[in-house]
């Protein structure tokens, strides 16, 4: 018989109890059994699986409804398990990144029977790996009507501050061609290489925007990331490519980002490597106007791309809110402050009961 995870200790202890049960990326199953069990001998949710993915939803016929995510797994384990407790610090894998969040979740699904909004709570499977092995991916392919809400909290660690959608991001590769030749008789050839400086002083010049999405501004960026070229130490290269990443404010599509970037490479040959939408915050909305209110402090955008993008794309608007220092996440030192966990739980309890 597996673990039986205790909803009624303290956030702390049940987020050690989570860490203990060590599950690093692929290896959620006997974490998301332990959540699964947990959450269906509580009665006043019906509960849904799917791979390592469980889901958890109140039905008491609310006008709005709120949805609470946070993943199962963690990056591997690095010698700092089973966790250890000093103080007021826990230590060790996944007490920031993100079982502080999971306990959380778990402690409201089982203490908030009668919440202001019905909630969707999901646990998922894989997010610290290819994003096509992503479960909330998977769940918003094959059930989205799982994921139907108003409003969505991811709770990632942001050290309990509302940090609000995210940029969207695209690659592609400015392709630079020449002539090949002997580079003894380099005037026959011509040199893609050189031919790259131009890209790479539009690129310098580049002044990017800060746009500001419901409220919150979003800083974009247009940056060289890779360039490649050449072939042999005495050959002039007929082929260069300059990689270019566009972190854009999530106002914009992914196609108009794309025509941005061709207009600022205008006459050039430019390729599409890939690309990922941002996420609006939707603090315009009332049900998060009021989650704003509730949990305190002032939203900010944040900056990587995070799944509240996935959210975003099924018209759910998100925003990433737990406990935990992100810069500690995936440390071999990865500890959280307790009180930052208690913190998170009775906010958020707090509205959930408005
Ligand atoms: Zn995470």
């Amino acid at each position: 018989m597996g673990t039986v995870l205790d909803l009624d200790l303290p956030a702390p202890e049940l987020t050690a109890q989570l860490c203990d049960l060590a599950s690093p990326s692929g290896a959620e199953g006997p974490l998301a059994d332990a959540v699964e069990a947990a959450l269906r001998s509580l009665g006043h949710v019906t509960v849904d699986r799917d791979g390592d993915t469980v889901v958890a939803r109140t039905a008491l016929g609310r006008a709005t409804r709120v949805v609470l995510a946070g993943h199962l797994d963690t990056v591997p384990v690095a010698g700092n398990l089973p966790t250890r407790r000093d103080g007021g610090v826990l230590w060790g894998r996944g007490t920031v990144d993100m079982k502080g969040g999971v306990a959380v979740g778990l402690r409201l699904a089982a203490h908030v029977p009668a919440p202001a909004s019905d909630v969707t709570y999901v646990f998922y499977d894989n997010e610290e790996v290819e994003a096509d092995r992503n479960g909330l991916g998977r769940v918003a392919r094959d059930h989205p009507d799982w994921l139907t809400a108003d409003f969505a909290v991811l709770m990632e660690p942001t050290s309990a501050a509302v940090e609000g959608g995210c940029n969207g991001t695209l690659r592609v590769a400015v392709e630079l061609t020449g002539v090949a030749a002997h580079s003894a008789r380099w005037w026959r050839g011509s040199n893609a290489i050189h031919a790259a400086g131009p890209v790479l002083q539009r690129l310098a010049a580049y002044e990017p925007a800060t746009v500001t999405v419901d409220g919150l501004d979003y800083r974009e960026g247009l940056n060289a990331v890779g360039i490649s070229g050449g072939i042999a130490g005495n050959v002039i290269p007929d082929r260069c490519q300059v990689t270019v990443n566009y972190r854009f404010a999530p106002s914009h599509t992914e196609a108009e980002a794309l025509d941005h970037v061709q207009q600022v490479f205008d006459g050039y040959d430019v390729r599409l490597l890939d690309s990922a939408p941002g996420a609006r915050p939707g603090l315009d909305r009332p049900v998060a106007a009021a989650f704003v209110a509730a949990v305190g402090g002032e939203p900010r955008a944040k900056v990587g791309w995070t799944d509240v993008a996935r959210f975003d794309a099924l018209g759910v608007p998100a925003v990433n809110y737990g406990p935990g220092d992100p810069q500690l996440a995936h440390a071999d030192d990865e500890r959280v402050d307790v009180a930052e966990i208690e913190a998170c739980e009775s906010r958020l309890r707090a509205w959930l009961a408005t």
